[in-house]
C-alpha cells in the first residue's frame, strides 16, 4: 500500500513525530511500513509539518503522488532541505539538561546541569529510538547547517512560553 496523505476523519491520532494530536480535518501523512509485531502493514500518523521534518523521503513519495495539497510547496521545500542535511531528521526538541551526565554527541564533552541540549533520536524498524544529546552551541557543527530552532521548538510541545523564550536566546548566543 502507497503512503496517504488524507484529511484526519477523528481527532484521536496522534503524531509519532511530535507526540500531539492531529486534529479532525487536518491534513496527515501517513508512513504505510511492514507491521514490526505481525503480518502486514500499519500506519504511522504525522502531522505533515512533523514529517517533513523527521521523515522526509517518504512524505516526499506521498506528496509525488497526491493531486491536490494546498500546502504543497512549502512541505516540499521543508522536506528537500531536510534531506539536505543528514542528520537534520534527528533533532527531537531541547530541555535543560536534568544532571551534568550526559556527554555531547559531537565534542564528547559533558552538557552540564541546566543548560540546554537537543535530544537526538533514530528513527529504526518503524519507531524513534533515543540516540543522546548534543549541546546548543554544537548545532552547526553537528548538524551541518543552522537550519533548526523551528524544529527544536516545534518537538518541545512540553516548554512554556517563557522557556522557548530562553531557547530562542541560547540559540542566537555567539558559539565561538
Ligand atoms: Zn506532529
Ligand atoms: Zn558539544
Amino acid at each position: 500500500m502507497p503512503h496517504v496523505l488524507e484529511p484526519a476523519p477523528s481527532g484521536r491520532a496522534k503524531c509519532r513525530g511530535c507526540g500531539r494530536p492531529i486534529a479532525l480535518g487536518e491534513l496527515r501523512f501517513g508512513e504505510r511500513i511492514p507491521n514490526p509485531f505481525a503480518d502486514g502493514e500499519t500506519t504511522l500518523w504525522f502531522h505533515t509539518v512533523c514529517a517533513a521534518y523527521k521523515r522526509p523521503e517518504p512524505l516526499l513519495q506521498a506528496l509525488e503522488g497526491a493531486l491536490s495539497v494546498p500546502e504543497r510547496e512549502p512541505l516540499e521545500r521543508d522536506a528537500r532541505r531536510t534531506l539536505e542535511h543528514r542528520r537534520l531528521p534527528r533533532i527531537d526538541g531541547a530541555e535543560r539538561a536534568p544532571s551534568g551526565q550526559a556527554k555531547c554527541r559531537c565534542c564528547k564533552q559533558p552538557i552540564a546541569k541546566g543548560t540546554w541540549r537537543i535530544r537526538l533520536v533514530y528513527f529504526e524498524e518503524g519507531r524513534f529510538t533515543p540516540g543522546g544529546c548534543v549541546h546548543v552551541a554544537c548545532r552547526r557543527v553537528y548538524f551541518e547547517t543552522d537550519d533548526g530552532l523551528e524544529r527544536v521548538l516545534r518537538f518541545s510541545p512540553g516548554l512554556s512560553d517563557e522557556e522557548r523564550a530562553e531557547l530562542t536566546k541560547a540559540w542566537g548566543e555567539p558559539t565561538g
